[in-house]
């Protein structure tokens, strides 16, 4: 027995998944301890979206850590949060049309974000009730896990999740009906039973819930929504924002205007912890101090922060990129379901957080297992755990990308023939 069965909680999960011990990683690329070498298909869930370990992002770490500037900062002034708020509200807010914006600095989790919009919400409305969609993924605190879908998380909440009214998300009914047309008949009903909500919180694509959609139609009627009964639009972009879909909010092509943003993960751009609210200067009605936490100043992430959004945001042709490699995967993926399922397969996603739906969970944990049999380290994602999701890098090379596609469609052809070799025998 290893050290980590013998003495790590039994709450360990991705690592049952992939039983090796890794040492070093680099771009796209993991390596074992026995110098075997892996693409990332899962980076960090989404939190390293410019690779493991950015040269870029590097250097300016190791020479802020050689000039000792500060570590941890409480919610001090420092020069590093100073430029992170400067380049931030230049390079991202401003040109979005969003320099009316403020930052809070949350706790350095993405839970802790989505907590701090939910309390803020519900002071600024004074109600309780907040309006979250089925299959949506918000994090596990208790505020967040209570807008969170999934049955595995809540059942360990051990106390009562409330307050909150869910909604079918876009599609979840199928094609034929509008889910907002129902939202908005409960709402308009004094006598639904629902009680008046302070907001909506939303994903714009659900990365945990399976790579569901919203379109953009479905996004401008759910603001308009908001703004007919008075109710604030949360937007938690952890997992989709960053660039993730093609564009730093995965939004902006909607022509919405959210009134907090969430945003975590891949914000740091290194993997360190870091996370903000982002919400209008009006709703900014906070005590000093009110939502506080020890780890609101991570002045390291504020550093690789700061470099990740002057070296990939500066001008479109990261954005670019993502979208034509998007594109590849996406033409990748759809020629594997022709091949591999034309009936039962099907591709699901937007920007490079795209994936293959299985009809169950079985073969897409088959799947999952065959790749990483052939050094490629993929999740699946969904309600039964049915997706399986792409999630790399967005700075992957086009030869890996490609060498990761090979073997994604063999362990899908390995999947298939051994669930028709079962069904038959
Ligand atoms: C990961 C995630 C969270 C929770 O972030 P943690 O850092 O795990 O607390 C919340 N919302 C979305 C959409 C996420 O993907």
């Amino acid at each position: 027995m290893n050290i980590f069965e013998q003495n790590e909680s039994a709450i360990r999960s991705y690592c049952r998944s992939f039983p090796v011990v890794f040492k070093q990683a680099k771009g796209a690329e993991l390596v074992g301890r026995d110098d075997e070498r892996y693409i990332d298909f899962l980076a960090g869930a989404g939190t390293l979206n410019y690779g493991h370990n950015n040269p870029v992002l590097k250097q300016a770490l190791i020479k802020y850590i050689e000039s000792d500037g500060l570590t941890h900062g409480l919610d001090m002034h420092t020069d590093a949060k100073e430029s992170f708020l400067e380049v931030f509200k230049r390079i991202i807010l401003e040109p979005r049309g969003m320099g009316d914006c403020v930052v809070q600095f949350t706790g350095p989790t993405g839970s802790n974000s989505v907590e701090a919009a939910l309390k803020l919400a519900r002071k600024v409305k004074g109600r309780r009730n907040i309006i979250s969609f089925t299959n949506g993924f918000h994090g596990v605190t208790t505020g967040a896990l209570a807008c969170t879908g999934n049955q595995h998380h809540r059942g360990a909440a051990g106390v009562t999740l409330g307050d909150v009214t869910r909604m079918p998300f876009d599609g979840y009914m199928g094609d034929k009906m509008n889910t907002l047309a129902y939202m908005d008949k409960l709402l308009s009903d004094p006598s639904s039973g629902i009680d008046h909500p302070a907001a909506v919180i939303v994903e714009t694509v659900q990365g945990e819930g399976g790579l569901n959609v919203a379109s953009a139609d479905w996004m401008r009627r759910l603001e308009r929504l908001c703004r007919k009964h008075d109710m604030l639009l949360i937007v938690d972009d952890i997992q989709a924002g960053c660039g993730r879909t093609g564009s730093f909010f995965s939004f902006e092509e909607m022509g919405i205007k959210p009134d907090m943003v969430t945003l975590s993960k891949s914000l740091s751009g290194y993997g360190l912890p870091l996370a903000v609210l982002v919400l209008r200067k009006e709703l900014d009605q906070w005590e000093p101090g009110e939502h506080n936490g020890t780890f609101r100043g991570n002045n390291h992430a504020f550093i690789t922060a700061t470099a990740a959004i002057e070296s990939f945001w500066s001008d479109t042709r990261f954005a670019q990129e993502v979208q034509r490699k998007a594109k590849l995967v996406r033409e990748r993926l759809q020629s594997i379901v022709q091949r591999q399922g034309p009936n039962s397969l099907r591709v699901k996603g937007r920007g490079l957080m795209i994936g293959i739906e299985c009809p169950d969970g079985d073969l897409a944990a088959s799947v999952c297992s065959r790749a990483f049999a052939r050094n490629l380290v993929i999740e699946t994602s969904g309600a039964h755990s049915q997706v399986v999701k792409c999630l790399c890098p967005l700075t992957i090379t086009d030869e890996q990308l490609n060498s990761a596609l090979d073997i994604l469609e063999g362990a899908f052809a390995g999947a298939m023939a051994e669930q028709i070799e079962t069904a038959a025998s």
